[in-house]
């Protein structure tokens, strides 16, 4: 990550000058363009006000006595709508001490005495530049750290191989689903998946096949459920985990079977299975119409027990839980 500095103190300043005397606005925007600054003019509150937006100013030069609108009310409506602190800098050839308190309380930030004299202008707008230089700073910063806050959170919720949602991530998005299900009294469904043979794959394949297996495993997974509401992570090891928000048993089949059928097209070669030429997996599929209260390793013991059943009926299928399985040993 590269935190900006792409740029000096002394950059040039986007000046927005406010002041209904062309005369004075000219000669003002002269000098201003001499020392460097880019400068947008407008000869009416109404006018800055419309410009503002698109112009971006690093700096207001902004007139008090004008005729629709004058500076203060200028100043206020500029703090009300752009919530973007942008110094702003009053023009007056008044110098009473109450004018100068009034200014400070419209919401400007400094005071110029017209006839504007050279050497305090140039002061003035070095410290502007300053403020300006920190402001873009920040500004780049804040965007920066942003957008590295963004990829850790992706980082901190993805499994590191196969790029799927780690077990962290599908733990809590369940905990999510079951209080909201339970809330609207929607069904829900689980499947738990674990690759068949693996153990024989990785033996004879070795590691780094196993490990492509298992990206392969994941992004079919990750391409079949892509709808809101459905969720693919990795459970652990080989095995992955599908969660299936507004999904009875009913539904949940058709997508068990889904899966089948993809990793059947997907033909991953595997000699050493027991089952068939290619890479299969069992899945226990859990359905339920949660109250809100359950807890989710309650329905990871639900998909759990259907996975065994899976496994122990000769692998390559899905089993969806009924509650008698509760009483088959394991
Ligand atoms: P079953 O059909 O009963 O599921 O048999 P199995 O061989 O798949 O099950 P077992 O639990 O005996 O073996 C799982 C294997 O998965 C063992 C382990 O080395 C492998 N494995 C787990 N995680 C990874 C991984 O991240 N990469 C690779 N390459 N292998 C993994
Ligand atoms: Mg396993
Ligand atoms: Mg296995």
């Amino acid at each position: 990550m590269q935190i900006g500095n792409r740029e000096k103190i002394g950059s040039p300043m986007k000046i927005l000058l406010v002041d209904d005397v062309q005369m004075e606005r000219m000669q003002l925007a002269v000098r201003l363009k001499q020392l460097g600054h880019i400068v947008e003019m407008a000869a009416s509150g109404v006018e800055a006000i419309e410009r503002y937006p698109e112009f971006s100013p690093d700096l207001v030069l902004l007139d008090i006595t004008m005729p629709d609108m004058n500076g203060f009310e200028v100043s206020a409506e500029i703090r009300e709508r752009f919530p973007e602190w942008i110094p702003i800098i009053f023009l007056s050839s008044h110098d009473a001490p109450q004018m100068i308190a009034d200014a400070i309380d419209a919401g400007g930030d400094d005071y110029l005495i017209k006839p504007v004299d050279k050497l305090v202008l140039k002061a003035k707008l070095s410290a502007m530049q300053r403020i300006a230089f920190m402001r873009r700073q920040l500004n780049q910063k804040s965007a920066d750290l942003a957008k590295a806050n963004q990829e850790l959170e992706k980082l901190a919720s993805e499994d590191g191989l196969t790029k799927v949602r780690n077990r962290r991530d599908i733990d809590q998005k369940l905990q999510e689903m079951i209080s909201v299900h339970g809330r609207h009294s929607m069904p829900l469904t689980v499947i738990l998946l674990d690759v068949d043979f693996f153990k024989l794959f990785n033996d004879n394949y070795g590691h780094i096949e196993g490990d492509r297996c298992l990206i392969e495993i994941a992004t079919a997974l990750n391409d079949l459920f892509v709808r809101n509401g459905e969720v693919v992570g990795r459970y652990g090891g080989e095995e992955f985990v599908v969660l299936l928000g507004h999904n009875d048993a009913y539904q949940a089949e058709i997508h068990a079977q889904r899966i089948k059928t993809r990793l059947d097209e997907l033909e991953l070669r595997h000699e050493y299975s027991h089952v068939s030429k290619y890479v299969t997996v069992s899945q226990g599929v859990a359905s339920v119409r949660p109250t809100g209260h359950e807890t989710i390793e309650q329905l990871y013991h639900m998909a759990d027990r259907a996975l065994y059943q899976a496994k122990h009926q000769g692998r390559n299928r899905y089993v969806v839980y009924d509650p008698s399985m509760e009483l088959q040993e394991s």
